[in-house]
């Protein structure tokens, strides 16, 4: 999933100066997951909006929607009538979502309300990390399936680095796992330790030309 986190109010306030009819749009997939941007947080941004706008006295209509996926062109165009009422959009999906948006509705300013971080999955409640990097040359039949590129503060195709500390502790950030003793410990669980002795040419980073593109072949 992609991950987000809302930018900082006062960012967002300085963004829709000068407009008066104003939607903000949630999208209900990733950023719902993430709690950035969903239905919930939608309604939060909106009162926020609507309670700073009166108590500076500044005319401020807010309206509220949410599509399944804002990266999807045939969603978004389920907002024509209710975009055709304001004069912005501010958008609560991911960066492919907030260009959708603006994709559909060019004659309409589009702005971005999250900033758009990782590509992850959550932890626990209330946590998400970071997963892939979207490398285009994914090695993670070779490591167990946990990916160096991300997972290692120094990104190390061979590791580990050698400092990693006791207790598997990455030597960067002592509150992370090293990346390879958790390549390692998975590996030996597989009974595949020997992958550990293999050397890893160094990765095709151009595998990827940017930006990126895919034809379906059917
Ligand atoms: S190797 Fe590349 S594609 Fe695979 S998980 Fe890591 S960054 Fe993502
Ligand atoms: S300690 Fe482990 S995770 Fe940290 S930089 Fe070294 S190899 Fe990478």
């Amino acid at each position: 999933m992609v991950v987000a986190e809302r930018k900082p109010f006062d960012e967002i306030w300085a963004m829709l100066e000068g407009y008066e009819r104003v939607l903000v749009v949630g999208c209900g997939t990733c950023v719902t997951i993430c709690w950035a941007g969903g239905e919930k947080e939608v309604g939060l941004l909106a009162a926020q909006l609507r309670l700073t706008a009166s108590r500076e006295g500044r005319k401020l209509d807010v309206r509220e929607a949410v599509v399944e996926r804002q990266c999807e062109r045939e969603m978004v165009e389920e907002l024509r009538d209710a975009v055709e009422e304001v004069d912005a959009i501010l958008s609560m999906g991911c960066g492919a979502g907030v260009q959708m948006v603006a994709e559909v509705f060019e004659e309409k300013p589009v702005f971005p309300a999250l900033n758009t971080t990782f590509i992850g999955a959550p932890e626990r409640e209330g946590v998400w990390v970071e997963r892939c990097a979207a490398c285009g040359d994914c090695m993670l039949y070779w490591t167990g399936g946990i990916c160096p590129v991300i997972r290692c503060a120094k990104g190390l195709l061979n590791g580990p680095c050698g400092g990693t500390r006791r207790g598997g502790k990455c030597e960067i950030d002592p509150e992370k796992d090293c990346a390879w003793v958790l390549i390692y410990q998975r590996l030996k669980k597989q009974g595949r330790l020997d992958l550990m002795e293999r050397y890893y040419e160094p990765k095709n980073y151009r595998a990827v030309k940017r930006p990126g593109r895919i034809v379906a072949m059917r």
